[in-house]
C-alpha cells in the first residue's frame, strides 16, 4: 500500500552566501559551531563577541572573520544575509532574534527552535556539492549518524568530479544534442573514465577522458572491477567495494558470496551468478572469461564479485589476464580474506611473537602429489598455515604433514562460516584433523588454520574436533566436494 508522504515543516533550499556577511553573535562553544559549519562556505563572517573563548578567537585569526569585540548591539547585524543568536544567554538571544526579524534578516537561534525561521543542516560536504540533513525535531544524534553514513558513501573526489562537470557544462551544452545524446555523456562522465581518473587523484587525466568522451561519438568503454566481497558479513565489504557496487550496470558473482552482498548493489543492476556450487547452473573459467569481456566491449561498468579476497584463490590472475589481452579495462578492489575471518573469529594471532613469523595461504590441494610442496617445509619450520578449500583433503593434509615430521600434536583450529553469525569453531590437534573429512553436518566454507600460534587463540566457543572423531569415522560417504 503506497503511504502518503508525510508533509516537511521546514523545506531544505541552497542559499546563496558567497561574499555575504553572516552574523554570529556569541562567544563561546554554541558561536564556534556555528562559525565552523558557516564556515564551510565562502560567506564573510561577522562574530559579535565581547568575551570570546580563546577556541573561537584562534577560529577568527585562522579563518579571516570579522570580530566585533563589543556588547551587543542591532546594528551589529546590518547588512547580514543570515544571523545566529548563539550566546547562550537566553534573554540575549531572545533580543538577537527579535532584532533579526524586524530587520527582516532570517535567524537561528541555537537551541531555541520556537525563535528560530530556519534550522542549519547536518552537511555533508564535498564542494560544490552539499548534502544537506535535516531531522526537525527528531535531534542531532539522527542527524549526525545519517550524516557519517551518507559521508561514506560518497568518494571524496566526488567533489573535485562536480567541478570538473560544471567547467565542462557550457562546451557540453554546445557539442551535444538535448535529450538523450547528452544524458549518456553525464552518465558516463560521472560513472566512467572521467569519475575513475579522479577519483585516483589525476586531474588532468581526468579531464582529458572528460574531453575523449566529449568528441568521440563511440560508445564509452565497459570497465570491470574486480571486487572482493569479503567473508560474508555485510559489514566487512570495504567502503569502496560498496561504492562500486551501488555504480555498477552488472554485478557478476560467484556462489560463495551472499545475497545480502549482492544485494547491495543497485536495484535495477543486473545480477548474473556464476557460481561454482552444487544444483547451481555453473559456467567454466573460460565461459566466465568471455563473459566479462563482452559485457566490457559493451560499455558496462561490471563489478566481479569474488569471496573474500579476489587474488586470493579466486583464479582473478585468469581472469585479469583474458581482460589484458582483450584490452578491456579494469581494478582490483582487496577483500577480507577467509583466514583473516577465521582468524578473527578465534581471537587467534596469526603471527606470534618467539613462535610464528610467516604465514602460508595454501589450498592442501597441491599435497596429493609425490613431493611434499614448499609450504609443507614452511609449516615443519613454523609458519601458520591457513588451508582454503582444504575440508575434501583433511585427511591428505594431516597424514603428509605429520608423516613430513610436524608432531601431531600441533594446534588446528576450524572454522565453517567464518564472520556469519552462524559460524562454528572447532579447536583440536592434527592428529584429530582427518574428522573434518567425514563430517555430513558441516555444510558451510570451511578454513582450517595449523600451527603452534593457533595454541594463541581463545577456545572458549569453539568444540572439540576430537569429539567427533569416531562417529565421523563410521560415516562412509564424505559429503559432495565443497569447491
Ligand atoms: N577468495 C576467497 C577464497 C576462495 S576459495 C578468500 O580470499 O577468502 C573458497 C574457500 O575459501 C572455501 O572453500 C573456504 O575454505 C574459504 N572460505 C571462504 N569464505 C569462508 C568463510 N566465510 N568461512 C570459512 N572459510 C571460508
Amino acid at each position: 500500500m503506497p503511504q502518503a508522504t508525510a508533509k516537511l515543516n521546514a523545506f531544505p533550499v541552497f542559499m546563496r552566501v558567497e561574499g555575504e556577511v553572516v552574523a554570529i553573535v556569541g562567544g563561546g562553544e554554541e558561536a564556534l559551531a556555528k562559525a565552523r559549519l558557516i564556515g564551510q562556505s565562502s560567506a564573510v563572517l561577522r562574530i559579535i563577541a565581547d568575551a570570546a573563548e580563546a577556541e573561537l578567537l584562534a577560529f577568527i585569526a585562522a579563518n579571516g572573520a570579522i570580530h566585533i569585540a563589543a556588547a551587543y548591539d542591532a546594528a551589529h547585524l546590518e547588512g547580514a544575509v543570515m544571523a545566529f543568536a548563539a550566546s547562550g544567554n537566553e534573554a540575549l538571544d531572545r533580543r538577537v532574534a527579535e532584532d533579526a526579524r524586524r530587520m527582516g534578516i532570517p535567524v537561528n537561534a541555537v537551541d531555541r527552535p520556537e525563535l528560530c525561521d530556519f534550522f542549519t543542516p547536518a552537511l555533508v560536504n564535498r564542494a560544490p556539492v552539499a548534502i544537506a540533513i535535516g531531522t526537525e525535531g527528531a535531534g542531532p544524534v539522527l542527524a549526525q549518524m545519517l550524516r557519517s553514513r551518507i559521508d561514506r558513501m560518497l568518494s571524496p573526489s566526488l567533489g573535485p568530479l562536480a567541478s570538473l562537470a560544471a567547467s565542462l557544462r557550457g562546451t557540453a551544452e554546445r557539442l551535444l544534442p538535448k535529450g538523450n545524446a547528452r544524458r549518456r555523456f553525464w552518465s558516463d562522465f560521472f560513472g566512467g573514465a572521467p569519475a575513475r581518473a579522479m577519483a585516483a587523484g589525476q586531474l588532468s587525466q581526468a579531464h582529458d577522458a572528460a574531453v575523449d568522451l566529449l568528441l568521440s561519438n563511440a560508445p564509452a568503454s565497459g570497465h570491470i572491477a574486480l571486487v572482493g566481497a569479503g567473508p560474508g558479513a555485510e559489514d566487512l565489504l570495504t567502503l569502496r567495494a560498496h561504492r562500486l557496487l551501488m555504480e555498477a550496470d552488472v554485478i557478476v558473482h560467484d556462489a560463495l558470496v551472499p545475497e545480502t552482498i549482492v544485494a547491495m548493489g543497485r536495484r535495477d543492476a543486473e545480477r548474473l551468478p556464476v557460481g561454482k556450487r552444487k544444483g547451481c547452473h555453473t559456467k567454466s573459467q573460460a565461459e566466465i572469461n568471455a563473459l566479462l569481456i563482452e559485457l566490457g566491449r559493451d560499455g558496462k561498468r561490471v563489478v566481479r564479485l569474488k569471496s573474500g579476497d579476489p587474488l586470493v584463490f579466486g583464479r582473478a590472475g585468469e581472469e585479469m589476464a583474458a581482460l589484458r589481452d582483450a584490452g578491456i579495462a579494469y581494478e582490483v578492489v582487496p577483500g577480507v580474506t577467509a583466514a583473516f575471518a577465521a582468524a578473527a573469529d578465534f581471537e587467534l594471532p596469526l603471527t606470534l611473537r618467539g613462535v610464528s613469523s610467516s604465514m602460508v595461504f595454501t589450498t592442501g590441494h597441491d599435497l596429493k602429489g609425490n613431493s611434499l610442496p614448499d609450504w609443507a617445509k614452511l609449516a615443519i619450520s613454523g609458519a601458520t598455515v591457513a588451508v582454503y578449500m582444504g575440508r575434501s583433503v583433511a585427511a591428505e593434509v594431516a597424514g603428509r604433514l605429520i608423516e613430513a615430521g610436524l608432531s601431531p600434536d600441533t594446534a588446528v583450529a576450524v572454522v565453517e562460516n567464518a564472520s556469519l553469525a552462524n559460524r562454528r569453531r572447532f579447536h583440536g590437534t592434527l592428529a584429530d584433523l582427518p574428522s573434518l573429512e567425514v563430517r555430513a553436518d558441516l555444510t558451510g566454507p570451511v578454513m582450517t588454520i595449523i600451527g603452534d600460534a593457533v595454541a594463541g587463540a581463545n577456545f572458549e566457543r569453539s568444540e572439540p574436533l576430537a569429539a567427533h572423531r569416531h562417529e565421523g569415522a563410521a560415516q562412509t560417504a564424505a559429503e559432495g566436494a565443497e569447491r
